[in-house]
């Protein structure tokens, strides 16, 4: 029997289930050299977990863009009920999330004010202006992750027909691995709120943030119009993101998916995995927590390596070497089956569900091991 018919909607939840544990010996199989690695690279590398496999192969499925997708539909319900608002939409990535909220948010020849380190304006090839017409004004992003929220209201433009109209501040948390507090998000959003402007939360790894802070996610996103969360980071699905906001907003922002080509039909079999990762993943962060903050103090005991003085509190650890033995030190990582990346002059290492206890020591020994005999 092919698997498209194995896997047809017309077999029962049984029978489908049945087909998955026929699989399941194969799945489980390491199917490359691929899965022996240790890679630090980043958390969107991790592969669906055996709870995901099961939800996959037995997730009810319809066409979503008829709004036929059960499962999409508990995605959305649950992860809009877990941050606070009214509806969600699934789209394909963090990207087309933070995309279709600015289209929803702003016009042509509107702006956007963003730090200008921020994923939306740094890390998006900038669409919204490119696609959308829409003008980000960056700002400068502090040692914490945060924007001064001075600067940002210095930045917002007065009613002058010369001057693009503002209309929307973007915010991210965690930025860099760093979190930020609820008090820090409540005077975001109440600055928005000011000045009549709508705020917008990327928040691709807002439940490391809530972990880190030992809070609900609710107290970071609380007062904002829009929020996304990226669900392929630390919790582990293997595709796409949710944005939140008000029913009458996110009934916009489908217009705006569906223009960008991001209506997906029986996408359902992928949401299955973004409710195991929202439901079962969560809790897992503290543990990708205590050990990136064991791998940045123990790396910081190899003197060649500096690690960034107001390190990140939560996923990631930033190292720098000197410029003479990046790549060096990198190809003898490889060498080692640990993959390691980020931008010159630095690396950044990140913990995910993939990465074990053990590999934490395997990663500082074999640095050690470099600059004790550089190649
Ligand atoms: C990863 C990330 C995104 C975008 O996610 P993609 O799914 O890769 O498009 C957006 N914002 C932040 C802060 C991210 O880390």
């Amino acid at each position: 029997m092919s698997m498209a018919a194995r896997f047809s909607d017309n077999h029962s939840i049984d029978q489908r289930l049945a087909a998955y544990h026929n699989l399941h010996w194969r799945i489980r199989q390491p199917q490359s050299k691929d899965r022996m690695m240790i890679d630090l690279r980043s958390d969107t590398v991790t592969k669906p977990s055996p709870r995901m496999y099961e939800a996959m192969a037995t997730a009810e499925v319809g066409d979503d863009v008829y709004g036929d997708d059960p499962t999409i539909i508990e995605l959305e319900e649950t992860v809009a009920d877990m941050l606070g608002f009214e509806a969600g939409m699934y789209v394909t990535s963090g990207t087309q999330s933070n995309f279709t909220a600015v289209l929803t948010h702003c016009g042509r020849g509107e702006e956007y004010i963003i730090g200008e380190g921020y994923h939306i304006y740094k890390a998006e090839a900038v669409g919204t202006a490119a696609l959308g017409g829409i003008i980000p004004q960056t700002v400068p992003v502090l040692d914490d992750g945060s924007v001064d929220l001075a600067v940002v209201e210095s930045r917002i433009k007065s009613d002058d027909m010369h001057f693009p109209r503002t209309k929307l501040i973007c915010f991210e948390n965690t930025h860099n691995g760093k979190s930020l507090p609820p008090e820090y998000m409540a005077e975001a959003t109440g600055l928005a709120k000011k000045h009549g402007l709508a705020s917008h939360l990327d928040g691709a790894r807002l439940m490391n943030a809530a972990v880190a802070n030992q809070c609900s996610p609710k107290d970071l996103t609380r007062g904002f119009d829009t929020v996304s969360l990226c669900l392929s980071k630390g919790l582990g699905a293997p595709v796409g993101s949710v944005l939140v906001g008000t029913a009458d907003f996110i009934k916009e922002a489908r217009r705006a998916r569906k223009m960008l080509g991001g209506g997906m039909r029986q996408a359902g079999i992928l949401a299955a995995c973004g409710l195991v990762a929202v439901r079962e993943q969560v809790d897992s962060l503290a543990e990708d927590h205590k050990l990136a903050a064991r791998l940045a103090s123990e790396l910081a005991q190899i003197p060649e390596i500096t690690t960034e003085p107001q390190g990140a509190n939560t996923n990631m650890v930033f190292i720098q070497v000197d410029g003479a033995q990046r790549d060096g030190l990198q190809a003898h990582m490889l060498s080692k089956g640990i993959k390691i990346g980020g931008r010159p002059p630095t690396f950044r290492l990140v913990v995910h569900r993939d990465i074990k206890e053990a590999d934490i020591a395997t990663t500082v020994g074999a640095m050690a091991e470099y600059f004790r005999d550089p190649a």
